[in-house]
């Protein structure tokens, strides 16, 4: 397991204490985060800090953004496929209705034919049911 430090470095970000913070709370964590949570658990950061800080990550290739249900923005940790610039994100996505937590899969999501004409950028598959923990209570 690698440190927040770590993490910063192999990216070429400068290791200050909030990109620790956040890169910390996105390591202790299997589920996807949205900006509130991080507000809520880091209260120590603004909420400026934390956004900028995010489109940071996300453009490094270090998280990547989520839509759940009702247009929230969550963002999860990368595999280490992504680059900076890169996202190759093509796992499917699963929100739990009960604990209302967004997880990535590992599963890869299934590839789509379009009529001719139409090109794909990015897609992402939400599915909605109970996650793992909660259909065992
Ligand atoms: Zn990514
Ligand atoms: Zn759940
Ligand atoms: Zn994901």
């Amino acid at each position: 397991m690698h440190k927040p430090q770590e993490i910063l470095e192999k990216n070429g970000l400068k290791k200050t204490a909030s990109r620790i913070d956040i890169v910390r709370l996105f390591m202790d964590n299997d589920f996807a985060i949205s900006q509130s949570f991080l507000e809520h658990n880091l209260i120590q950061l603004d909420r400026v800090t934390i956004y900028r800080t995010l489109n940071t990550f996300e453009s490094k290739g270090l998280i990547h953004r989520i839509i759940g249900p009702n247009n929230e923005v969550k963002y999860a940790y990368c595999s280490d496929h992504c680059h900076e610039g890169t996202h190759d994100d093509n796992h499917l996505h699963f929100t739990c209705l009960a604990c209302e937590k967004t997880y990535c899969m590992e599963q890869e999501s299934p590839k789509i034919e379009l009529p001719s004409g139409y090109v794909i950028n990015q897609s992402s598959i939400l599915i909605e049911g109970t996650c793992e923990y909660c259909s065992e209570k």
